[in-house]
Order: C-alpha cells, then structure tokens, then sequence
C-alpha cells in the first residue's frame, strides 16, 4: 500500500508535499520521496525510512519550485531496493517525467517479460516501471495519447500521478481500487490545486475537498492555466469494470479521519461494530478494542449491546505497524512491544475483544495470551469484517494464500488456535449492509450491485489474472464478479 500527494502552484511546494505525505504516513512506512518542477526540469529527493526522517530543512531547500509530487511506500510488488522508491523519473520522448502510484498491477510480470524481450532494460523491480516503458513504446506523437496506450496495458489497481513540464495528470482505474482525492488550496497569494490518496492530507495543509477522481477517469492539469480537462481511458481487461472499491480501506487501512468515497471510515467502523453486537452478541462485562484500528468498531459494539466500552489495552505509539517487520519472528516479538494491558480493567472480566480483521492470526494470538496473563476470566474475540481468506492482488500485503489463518482453519479451529472462549465475525452481507448507503460510490450501478472489491473475504476477484493468481480451482472460491 502507498500514499500520494500532489500540489499545483504553490509557494514552498516540496514543503506542502511533506506536510500532505506526513498525514498519508500510515498508508506506507518504507520508503518516501518527493519530485518538484524548477526551471523545466524535475529535481527528486527520495530515500528509505518514515518522512520525518528521509526529508531535512536542506533537502526541502534544494527541492524548488511551485509543483510537487510526493509518495510514501509500503513495498507490495518488488523488493525495498533503492531502485523502486517514488518518485520515479524518466525521460519519454526527450520529456522529463516523474510518477508515484498506489496500487497494485496485477499483469506487471508478463508485461515486464514482454519489455524485455523487446529491449526495455528495467532499473528495479516494482510493478509501477511498466507505465513508463509502456509510454516510451507508444508510438503516439503526445504524452497523452503515449499515457492512454500505457494505461490500456494495465490490469489491476493504480491510482497515479504524473508530473511533466507543462502539466500534472492524475488517474484511477476503472476499477477505482484506490482512493485520490483533488482538493483546494487558497492562500492570500495564490490559489493552488492538491491530490491525496487520503482527505486527512486535505485537512493538515489546509485545502477544501472538491471532489474524487473517478473510476477510470484521467485528469490533466495545466500548469500554465490551472485548468483541469477530463477524460476517460480504456484498459485490457475483457470484464465490465465495474467499480470496486477496495472495501478493507474503510474496514482498515484509511485514517479515520479522513472522508473516503463519500463516507468516514470511522462512523463506518463504528457502524460495523453496531451490525457485529446485533448478530455475534456475547454474554460479557467489558468491550475492549485491540487498538487503534478496532477502537471505533468497539465503541459501536459496546453502544448496540449495552455493555460498557473500556480501555484494556494501551499503545505503544513509537512502535510501527506490526506488519512491516519482514519475519514472522519479529512480528511476535513486536505485538507486545506495542501492547500492554491494563490489568486494574480486565482482572477478573468476561471481556469482549474486538479488532477490525484477522489476517495471519498473530495479533490476535499474542493479545489473547497478555489478556489472559492479566487475569481476564473469558475472551469472546468479535471481528468487524469477515475472515481474511485469499490474498490481495490490488495493494495490500497479504500475499501468500498460506498465510492467512482462514485459509487454513475452521471457526472452530481458530478458537482453539487463539485460546479464546468464542469467535465470530461479521458476515460479508452484514458488512455490505453497512456499506449499503454510500451513494458517490455506488455511481451508476443498478440498484442490487454493489461497488466495492471483497475479494480479500470472497475470493471473487474482478480479473482473470488475480483470479488465477488467487484461487486457481474456481468454482470453490466463486464465481468472479
Ligand atoms: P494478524 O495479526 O491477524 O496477522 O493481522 C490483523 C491485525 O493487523 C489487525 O489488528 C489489523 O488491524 C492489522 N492489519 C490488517 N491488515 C493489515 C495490513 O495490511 N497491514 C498492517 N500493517 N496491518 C494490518
Ligand atoms: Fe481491498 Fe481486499 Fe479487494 Fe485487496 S482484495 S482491493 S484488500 S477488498
Ligand atoms: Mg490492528
């Protein structure tokens, strides 16, 4: 997973850019890296590490100019070699142009063989690459039409920008996997132009929401005269694209804070919390969240079963996402670096735990075991999405099929696993329920579709590559959608 962030004439450009990538920090911890425009020519500073640490007052200084694209990176395709840290820049027809994605391109592989085979000599192995060896093997006169040959390569998910002399465009796949917001920026002097993957990047440099860049839609912002054209583009893929909205953003990934689709991830959360007490109640004294992320699912789960909402567990918050550690040993090791109980709550309480998802079972595992520790007398664990059964092909790290404690277990079985006294999660109609509202999303879509991506919780992937990819003895997994 990535976070993006572009902005249009402002004064201290690469300045805004940190500011907007710090707020998108959880969205990738690896990497970041930031392009501006000064004198017709792209001046990059990227580096490994969080934002804070890649970026000085002297690095900011040298990045002149009023335009700025900006990228953190939490690696899904490729390795964290130097070589694919976004910003990357190229040279196509004798243009300098600069480009961060968030998403995944599931064909990236057998169009990087081709490539080659063609003559393309790649510098890292990141999926992105290929949109700028695409470019540079379309035969098209303009940047534009060498980007819509591109782009109709592709399949999967990408939300991109793309920074060139004379203009920035940005867009989204038909799909519209990944969020990339335009917002606003008015200051005394100047009004400018921002894209973020996320609002909350909005909010922290101070710019107004306009609008969503839609599923399938290319944006193309003129430097010279702000003005923003919209198109739409074709990809590769025989299926009808319909939009699928990657639903785990608003069960996990996105900030709370943010606005989403038309939606906040947070009341979403909330309300998933809600639809969990009315169908999994449990007999309990206490609902605790494994924070943060089951933090608002909890509250709604406490509101709708009348069981009062506590704090059992405290977070260490200079500790990073448990995930990013690259063993399994490590990642166990870290869960309890992150999170103590608060033994004077849970001794001697029939507890409702609550977290927004199980992926590899490791968090789950290693709290139950603290809370036990602690003196909890029952731990009924109580999930606000389904279980996590096939890996994610458009951006999120949960790649390998044997991995994911669902794949391999019963619900039965996972109770016994984590030591717990019950398990439920919810359902994929209960959490579809919950998203039934969100009108933006849902666009044109007759009323029974639905627009969102499950295929984490379904297996039903919206491309024959990811399916094969995923879950090669369809029908077991259904049928794609
Ligand atoms: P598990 O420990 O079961 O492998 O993962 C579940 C926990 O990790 C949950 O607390 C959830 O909030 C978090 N989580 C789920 N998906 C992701 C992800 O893609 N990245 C990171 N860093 N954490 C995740
Ligand atoms: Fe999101 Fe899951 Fe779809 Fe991946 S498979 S895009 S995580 S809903
Ligand atoms: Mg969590």
């Amino acid at each position: 997973m990535c976070g993006i962030f572009g902005i249009m004439n402002a004064d201290q450009a690469s300045r805004v850019a940190y500011l907007g990538l710090f707020a998108l920090q959880h969205r990738g911890q690896e990497s970041a890296g930031i392009s501006t425009l000064y004198d017709g020519q792209i001046l990059s500073h990227r580096g490994p590490g969080l934002v804070a640490d890649v970026f000085k007052q002297d690095t900011l200084d040298a990045l002149k100019g009023h335009v700025a694209i900006g990228h953190v990176r939490y690696g899904t395709s490729g390795g964290s070699g130097e070589a694919n840290i976004q910003p990357l820049q190229a040279r196509i027809g004798g243009v300098p142009v600069s480009l961060v994605h968030n998403g995944n391109i599931v064909n990236a592989s057998t169009l990087r063989r081709s490539l080659e085979d063609n003559g393309a000599i790649f510098q890292g192995t990141a999926d992105t690459e290929v949109i700028l060896h695409l470019m540079t093997k379309s035969t098209k006169p303009d940047l534009m039409g060498r980007l819509k040959d591109a782009l109709g390569a592709l399949v999967g998910a990408f939300s991109v920008i793309l920074l060139t002399p004379t203009d920035v465009f940005a867009f989204v796949d038909p799909h519209g996997y990944r969020p990339l917001s335009l917002g606003r920026l008015v200051t005394d002097n100047r009004a400018s132009l921002v894209l973020a993957s996320e609002t909350c990047a909005l909010d922290l440099v101070g710019a107004q929401f306009v609008r969503d860049i839609k599923p399938g839609e290319m944006i193309k912002i003129s430097l010279a005269s702000a003005q923003i054209d919209s198109t739409h583009f074709e990809t590769n893929e025989d299926d009808q694209k319909k939009p699928a909205r990657c639903i785990f953003e608003h069960v996990y990934f996105a900030r709370p804070d943010s606005v989403l689709w038309g939606r906040s991830p947070h009341s979403t959360r909330f309300q998933m919390g809600e639809a969990l007490a009315k169908s999994h109640p449990a007999d309990a004294d206490l609902v605790i969240a494994i924070p943060d992320s089951g933090v608002p699912m909890a509250m709604g789960y406490a509101k709708a079963s009348g069981i009062p909402y506590g704090i059992g567990l405290i977070r260490n918050h200079y500790v990073g996402r448990t995930f990013i550690e690259p063993t399994q040993q490590v990642r166990n090791f870290r869960v309890r670096l992150k999170l103590n109980p608060v033994r004077d709550m849970v001794a001697g309480k029939r507890l409702v735990v609550i977290d927004d998802s199980i992926v590899r079972g490791t968090t789950s595992q290693r709290i139950i075991e603290l809370l036990r520790e602690a003196g909890a007398s029952q731990i009924h664990l109580r999930i606000g999405s389904p279980p996590v059964a096939y890996p994610c092909f458009y951006g999120i790290d949960t790649p390998k099929r044997k991995e994911l404690l669902a794949q391999n277990l019963s619900i039965d079985e996972m109770v016994q696993t984590l030591k717990c006294d019950s398990l439920a999660f919810l359902a994929e109609e209960e959490l579809l329920g919950v998203m039934a509202d969100t009108v933006s999303a849902k666009a044109d879509l007759p009323p029974a579709a639905h627009p969102w991506c499950t295929a984490c919780f379904s297996g039903r992937y919206q491309d024959a590559v990811a399916q094969q990819l995923g879950c090669p003895e369809k029908p077991f997994c259904g049928d794609p959608a």
